[in-house]
């Protein structure tokens, strides 16, 4: 059905190109016949301390893996990212921040300014002791400081670790000492959603658990009244007041870790994954710019949170080393009303904004009045992360937020690569709603059956893994590179297996199915969970579902299916009845949902992606096994699904 629709890129995405049709046939071919010529070249659009001579030293053996890119190469990323923009843009600005509030006032932070306030953070942390190497713990809402305490640790070539400001004291005390930070930098508090999260609390509470850590830097946000414990705790703007205002970079090694990042916990525990310098660097600020096509003066905002890695990568990392103006939220998509994404676009006249399928089916829920009443003439391109984006959503994206005339650009990826890995490039490669297309240069995705055995053909289906090194890949689990190796590359030797199921169309499109895991065993067909909650979210009543398997007598696999539906929709047995039609008639019989519950919520991990494992273990009536939950966005969520169970 979907795989039908073709949206070829528009008259004015193929004017604009940085990449045409052609040219992306040639590159991507070069790219993986020759990575050492490619890889090259694109490393000139880094200003390198010592140019590498030394490209790609990688292999994904067994057990021997082991990844290195520009290995003898010497950068500073900060200096990539600030230094090196200040001749001829200082006075452009590089960070716009936009507040929780509507009414309070936004901050635009010029190059110039970013250059005074990361150098001032940078010597502060030296004055805290911070050396090369240490690990820095940045517990922060999304306010600028988060950017500077990042780009501080760069600098100076401390290892940053970012934890979601909306972490428990528990799941920030045990990121904290997995890594031993000496330093945790924390805020008063924050704000989101017209709330306020006690953050410094929250530290007082981590650190009891975690006696490693040396130093607390408070950010003043809110001026609400905290504790600060005697010789421990600082306040950030009194430390910065008493340094100098210049930092000289620290020469890094290309494969000098830049930072450790948790993944979020969809599958289990949260890994620990390690980003180095060089080659995450080239990766991020390349895929940034031809991803969204994006040229200078342009204003991009991209919706995540910096305590993700496609707020690293995408609000960070990749637009300031590409000199961009980049947009950070404080707040929600629902606060003070589900117009706000909107109303920010047309305030700050965006020209790309990027987001999740998470939120573009939430305001789809919440109907179309909001999104038209906004102007929203000044967008050009939207991206989509995180999650198989259903066409139902993709159509409505592309319709009422693009009005037709946006480039949609669904980006797959993980924690673990760094940067975007299968993603159209506007104006070179035709899209089709709910596919993340054709692969980045460099990549070589391939389609193994689950017994690991490779299929050739174009039309495959199976399990997504990737043939070669790309230089923004992890290069280990911190303090576990056995993890590592067993987690990756030990199921499907010799290749990085992503844990993702896939399809490849006729056309060599990729379409994400779901997790492995996540694949469902029907009488003996495998069927994607991706693939029957989009057909649910085609419905009109419905604007979110989640499906999992439990066991079945007779099939094996049964499909239980939980449904949220559109605002003020009633749910009731004859609504059932249909959806259950609906499915069989969108894919098939073979797809027919067993059981259909209402869920006014989803169990979701901070990021918004929708966690199945817990869907699964309450299908399969296992309430006691719940596994890791401190990664769950609201657990009251999951009392409701379980006391509304299905009885069967
Ligand atoms: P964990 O590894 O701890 O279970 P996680 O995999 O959810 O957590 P992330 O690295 O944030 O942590 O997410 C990467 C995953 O998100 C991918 O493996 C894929 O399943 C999903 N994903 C991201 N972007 C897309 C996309 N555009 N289309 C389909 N799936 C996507
Ligand atoms: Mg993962």
């Amino acid at each position: 059905m979907s795989e039908q629709l073709v949206f070829q890129p528009s008259a004015a995405a193929i004017a604009r190109t940085h990449v045409t049709k052609d040219q992306y046939e040639q590159l991507y071919a070069r790219s993986v016949s020759d990575p050492n010529g490619f890889w090259a070249e694109q490393a000139q659009r880094i200003d390198w301390m010592k140019s590498p001579t030394i490209i790609k030293n990688s292999t994904f053996q067994y057990p021997d893996v082991s990844i290195k890119w520009f290995e003898d190469g010497v950068l500073n990323i900060s200096a990539n990212c600030i230094d090196r923009h200040l001749v001829e843009r200082g006075d452009q600005v590089a960070i716009i921040w936009e507040p929780d509030d509507p009414k309070a006032e936004a901050e635009y932070i010029t190059y110039a300014k970013l250059h005074e306030k990361v150098s001032r953070c940078a010597n502060v942390l030296k004055s805290l002791g911070v050396r090369k190497g240490d690990r820095v713990t940045i517990y922060l809402p999304m306010i600028p400081q988060a950017a500077y305490a990042m780009l501080a640790c760069a600098r100076i070539g401390a290892i940053h670790s970012v934890v979601f400001g909306g972490f428990s004291p528990d799941a920030l005390a045990g990121r904290i000492n997995d890594c031993d930070s000496k330093v945790v930098i924390t805020a008063d508090e924050g704000r989101r959603g017209g709330k306020t999260v006690p953050l410094k609390a929250n530290v007082d509470k981590a650190l009891q658990d975690a006696p490693g850590v040396e130093k607390v830097l408070v950010v003043h946000n809110t001026g609400a009244d905290v504790l600060m414990k005697g010789s421990r705790d600082v306040w950030w703007h009194e430390a910065a007041a008493g340094v100098e205002p210049f930092c000289d970079p620290e020469p890094m090694n290309a494969e000098d870790p830049l930072f450790i990042l948790y993944t979020s916990g969809s599958t289990g525990k949260p890994k620990g994954v390690l980003h180095t310098t060089g080659g995450y660097i080239v990766y991020a600020s390349l895929t940034h710019q031809l991803n969204f096509d994006y040229r200078d003066g342009e204003v991009y905002w991209c919706t995540a949170d910096v305590g993700w890695v496609t707020g690293h990568t995408y609000i960070v990392y990749g637009p300031l080393a590409n000199g961009a103006t980049t947009v950070m939220f404080e707040g929600i998509p629902s606060y003070p009303d589900v117009g706000r994404f909107w109303e920010v676009v047309d305030k700050h006249k965006i020209n790309i904004f990027h987001t999740a399928p998470t939120a573009i089916r939430a305001l789809m829920g919440a109907g179309t009045e909001w999104v038209e009443k906004a102007d929203l003439s000044s967008l050009r391109l939207l991206g989509t992360v995180g999650e198989p984006i259903n066409p139902e959503a993709w159509m409505w994206y592309h319709k009422n937020v693009g009005r037709g005339r946006c480039e949609i650009v669904d980006t797959w990826w993980q924690t673990e690569t760094g940067g975007v890995l299968i993603s159209p490039l506007p104006g070179a490669i035709a899209t089709k709603p709910g596919s993340a297309t054709l692969p980045f240069f460099g990549v070589e995705p391939i389609v193994l059956s689950p017994e690991g055995r490779l299929q050739e053909q174009t039309k495959a289906e199976g399990v997504l893994a990737i043939k070669e090194s790309w230089p923004g890949q992890a290069r280990t689990i911190w303090g576990d590179h056995s993890r590592f190796v067993s987690t990756y590359f030990e199921t499907y030797k010799g290749y990085y297996f992503t844990g993702d199921g896939c399809r490849r169309d006729e056309d060599g499109y990729y379409w994400i199915t779901g997790r492995v895991d996540d694949v469902l065993n029907i009488s003996g067909h495998r069927l994607g969970t991706a693939e029957i909650e989009s057909a649910l979210v085609s419905h009109p009543k419905v604007s979110e579902a989640a499906v999992v398997g439990y066991p079945h007598d007779l099939k094996g696999q049964g499909i239980y299916c939980y449904v949220t539906l559109m605002s003020g929709e009633t749910s009731d047995e004859a609504l059932k009845i249909e959806l259950r039609n609906w499915v069989r008639k969108e894919i098939g019989p073979i797809a027919t949902p067993d059981l259909i519950q209402w869920a006014p919520g989803l169990p979701k991990t901070r990021s918004g992606k929708i966690m199945r494992r817990i869907l699964r273990k309450v299908a399969e009536n296992d309430f006691g096994s719940l596994g890791d939950t401190s990664t769950l966005a609201d657990p009251a969520v999951v009392t409701d699904l379980i006391e509304n169970r299905q009885n069967r």
